[in-house]
């Protein structure tokens, strides 16, 4: 059975800011540099916070050769349930995130710290759980008829290992969160490799690869190979409003001048090459709308012209992608998974295949009427930290992550 999404509570912080597309306000160079060849600033396309067009043109990013499983693990199938999690992106610095601001309360139930991050990933990793991609779980096959169905490929795993996605909804970097404790964007180090940038609490720019949830996994990845089936990381589920990965790459239906194109157009140079390397170290996209829409009311044509606008400003960036996440965990049509609505088929005939909500469980199910893969996914949040212990132990336990530096909401355990 679905189970119950838990509707307008998830990442409603998402949608909170708006679209005020006209405050993108420059940041002062230079840096704290990390490692690597010096970046330098000049040269054409350069945006005016620290980007990847500001590499040297002469630094290629190093190769990324996975390493496990190797050619004596032995691989056996795996039956079971392949486990579906997903995060926001993580609060840098919590002393901002929790210090009352009009954003406290949704970035306590949405979002995890870094300090709760890191230890999920370890006790995740410690469960025996490995990373796999959704687009290595699900296929579309042509049944006995020649009609176009998904299918849930045999996942071949090393023994005692357990299929886990992960996915990172809204890795925009919202205006609000560049005031509200978290990073402000991927950035490509001098060294090639991601790194994120933004201001600390003291006003102080910082490169870093322990503030955001990337560069993080990105690390643990590296530090412990086997908990990656093949080099795969995870999902990035993105919308549109306010750009992507932090470059301000949308249009705006306010602005139509030469100067904003012209600063959007840097932009989009600027974020390329970031989303070039994310896909070369085990990166994926996914569609979670373009304006971070409630697909559980918005009319049919609401929901065809934001796909329209996804398509344009971000698909255009980051490539084609079969996912679709629900803003809210809304469900296009409502809540029945096994009936097909008007705007369902409308986006699976644009390509989408896995519809992913949110749930309980890592619910999943295959339409039989069309080839599609309806799906839940939990939730690592401070909802479920507070209130849902039990049902997360299988990951980590919420008494031992949970980051002390969170207002006193109150637990159930
Ligand atoms: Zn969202």
């Amino acid at each position: 059975m679905a189970s119950v999404t838990i509707g307008l509570s998830v990442c409603v912080a998402c949608a909170l800011s708006g679209c005020a597309v006209g405050s993108m306000a420059p940041y002062p160079v230079p840096v704290v540099l990390p490692p690597g060849p010096p970046i330098s600033f000049s040269g054409p396309g350069v945006s005016d916070t620290p980007s990847a067009t500001a590499l040297p043109r002469h630094v290629q990013p190093p190769p990324y050769i996975p390493t496990y499983p190797d050619a004596d693990t032995e691989l056996v199938p795996f039956i079971g349930v392949v486990e579906n999690l997903f995060f926001h992106p993580v609060v840098a610095y919590p002393q901002v995130a929790f210090n009352g601001n009009e954003k406290t309360r949704g970035i306590d139930e949405n979002m995890v710290t870094v300090s709760e991050f890191n230890k999920m990933l370890q006790s995740i990793y410690e469960n025996g759980y490995i990373l796999v991609s959704w687009n290595d779980v699900w296929s579309e096959h042509t049944d006995p008829r020649g009609e176009k169905r998904m299918q849930r490929n045999e996942l071949l795993l090393p023994e005692g290992k357990k299929p886990i996605v992960l996915n990172f909804d809204d890795v925009n970097y919202y205006e609000y969160m560049l005031e509200t404790g978290f990073t402000h964007k991927l950035i490509l180090g001098g060294d090639g490799e991601i790194w994120s940038w933004g201001i600390d609490p003291r006003g102080k720019e910082v490169i870093s690869q322990d503030l955001d949830a990337i560069t993080i996994l990105d690390k643990f990845v590296k530090e412990h190979p086997d908990f990656s089936m093949n080099g795969v990381k995870g999902c990035i589920n993105l919308t549109g409003y306010e750009g992507i990965l932090g470059y301000r790459t949308q249009t705006s239906k306010d602005n139509n001048s030469s100067a904003f194109e012209a600063r959007r157009q840097n932009e989009i140079e600027a974020v390329k090459p970031v989303i070039a390397r994310l896909k070369q170290t085990g990166w994926y996209f996914a569609s979670h709308t373009w304006g971070h829409i409630d697909l559980g009311r918005a009319p049919i044509e609401s929901v065809m012209q934001d796909a329209s606008r996804w398509e344009n400003e971000v698909a255009s960036l980051v490539g084609p992608t079969m996912i679709f996440v629900y803003p809210f965990g809304a469900r296009l049509d409502g809540a029945d998974v096994s009936r097909t609505g008007p705007a369902l088929k409308y986006m699976q005939s644009l390509g989408f295949r896995v519809f992913a909500s949110v749930g309980r469980e890592s619910f999943s199910k295959m339409k039989t009427d069309i080839s599609a893969v309806m799906c839940d996914r939990m939730h690592a949040d401070g909802t479920t930290l507070r209130t849902s212990r039990k049902n997360y132990l299988k990951f980590y336990d919420a008494e031992q992550v949970f980051d002390h530096a969170r207002p006193d909401y109150g637990t159930t355990w």
